[in-house]
This record gives structure tokens, C-alpha cells and sequence, in this order.
């Protein structure tokens, strides 16, 4: 489903004529398969996300491969590019990035508007996904009335709206309590094993390790399988 090969990122840090150059990505090849869910684990500044973002096609690396469902995303134009990471990806971030002003029910409803869904099948559809993941109840709620992983729920259902194959998740659950967490896991366990979801999720979190099915760890830049 996903192929990466030799990828490398390079940022230039600092004053114009005085640039640092820090490699970020240092030749990381990995595979994700359908139906899989990958763990990416490795400290903090190790390049996780910045390996989550070339994936996506946030950003363009300068060397090496990323196939996606069989796509060369490097060939890609940049409008194409845009348009290919909705088919593809949904995202799922550590600080949830929900819209303040918009309820519970209204974040989630908001790709399929950007879609141009009709309202009426906009309306079953985020009905049924809130129960799924156990939101019916506090549909009308803003954000700020939601607890955090009320709020990860949120913003789970909304990635998944559009029927992406792929999630993305970047420390799904770095700002959730321990018990929190394990309910965060499961949910994305049962979603793995009911839809057949790929995920590929990066973590500083052993914890978060253990629902992968394959792991890999990050360090400095390079990316080492770990036996299953
Ligand atoms: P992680 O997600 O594992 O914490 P990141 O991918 O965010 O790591 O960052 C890896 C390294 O790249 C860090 O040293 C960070 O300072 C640097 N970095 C990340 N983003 C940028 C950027 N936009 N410009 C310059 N340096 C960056
Ligand atoms: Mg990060």
C-alpha cells in the first residue's frame, strides 16, 4: 500500500548565506501493508514527523521514493498532489486541530461539505460515524465542552469520513491520560479489524507500540525494522 525507498530530507536552518544543513531523513526505505497498522517509534526531534509529512506530500524530499497505492507521488503536480492526499490519507494529530466555532457534529461533517455532499446523506453519514465511535451523545458540543479523548474521538471520525484508505496519525494520543490512551488504542484496533483501516502511526510511546502489527524505530534520521 505504501513503499519508501531511500528517502532523505535535508532543512537549511538558519541566516540566508549562513545555512546550517541538517539532515533529517537519512535514506529511510519502509513498506506499509493493506489492512496493516505500522508503528514508527523514536524520541522526540528523531524525524517521525517530518517522515509523516513527506509521506503525505506536505512536503517534498530531494531524494529517494514514496509509492502510494501504486502512485509515484514525486510525479505528481502539486494540484494533483493536493487532491490525491484527500483520496488517500486521513489525519489524526496529537492536538486533535478541530475548528473552534463548529460543534462536535459540524467538524466532522466538514470534509464531506468540502466535497459538496448533499446534506441529507452528509447527515446519516456523520449520525452513524458519531455512534461508531461513541460520540452520539455529545454531537451538539463545541471542542471546549469535550473532554480530550472525546475530542481525539472527534477528530478520528472526521478523518475516516471521507472513506480514505490510509490514516495518519502523529501522537494520536500524546495529550491523553494513560486511561484515556488505552481507550484511544482499542478504537483504533477496532477500526483496523472492522474496516480493514491502514495505519500508520508514529509515537514516542512504547505504550502505543504494542497495537502495531509491525514496528519501526526511528533514530536520528534512520529507520530500523523491529522484529515482530
Ligand atoms: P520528531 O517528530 O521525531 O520529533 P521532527 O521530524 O519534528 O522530529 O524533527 C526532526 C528534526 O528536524 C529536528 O531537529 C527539528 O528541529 C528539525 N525540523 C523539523 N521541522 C523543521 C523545519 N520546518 N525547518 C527546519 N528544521 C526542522
Ligand atoms: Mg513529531
Amino acid at each position: 500500500m505504501i513503499q519508501v525507498e531511500n528517502l532523505q530530507h535535508t532543512f537549511l536552518i538558519g541566516k540566508k548565506g549562513k545555512e546550517k544543513r541538517v539532515p533529517v531523513l537519512k535514506g529511510v526505505n519502509f513498506e506499509v501493508k493493506q489492512g496493516e497498522i505500522v508503528a514508527i517509534v523514536g524520541k522526540s526531534g528523531s524525524g517521525k514527523s517530518t517522515l509523516l509529512q513527506t509521506l503525505a506530500g506536505f512536503m517534498k524530499s530531494e531524494q529517494g521514493s514514496i509509492k502510494v497505492n501504486g502512485q509515484e507521488t514525486a510525479k505528481l503536480t502539486e494540484t494533483e498532489s493536493a487532491a490525491f492526499r484527500l483520496r488517500q490519507f486521513g489525519f489524526i494529530f496529537q492536538n486533535f486541530q478541530l475548528m473552534p466555532g463548529l460543534t462536535a457534529f459540524e467538524n466532522i461533517e466538514l470534509p464531506l461539505k468540502l466535497q459538496g455532499t448533499s446534506k441529507a446523506v452528509r447527515k446519516e453519514k456523520v449520525k452513524k460515524i458519531m455512534e461508531k465511535v461513541g460520540l452520539a451523545e455529545v454531537a451538539d458540543h463545541y471542542p471546549n465542552e469535550l473532554s480530550g479523548g472525546q475530542q481525539q474521538r472527534v477528530s478520528i471520525a472526521r478523518a475516516l469520513i471521507t472513506n480514505p484508505p490510509i490514516l495518519l496519525a502523529d501522537e494520536p494520543t500524546g495529550s491523553l491520560d494513560s486511561e484515556t490512551e488505552q481507550d484511544i488504542l482499542l478504537l483504533i484496533q477496532s477500526l483496523n479489524r472492522e474496516y480493514g483501516l491502514t495505519f500508520v502511526i508514529i509515537t514516542h510511546d512504547e505504550e502505543v507500540a504494542t497495537i502495531a502489527h509491525r514496528r519501526f524505530r526511528m533514530y536520528d534520521g534512520e529507520l530500523v525494522k523491529e522484529d515482530a
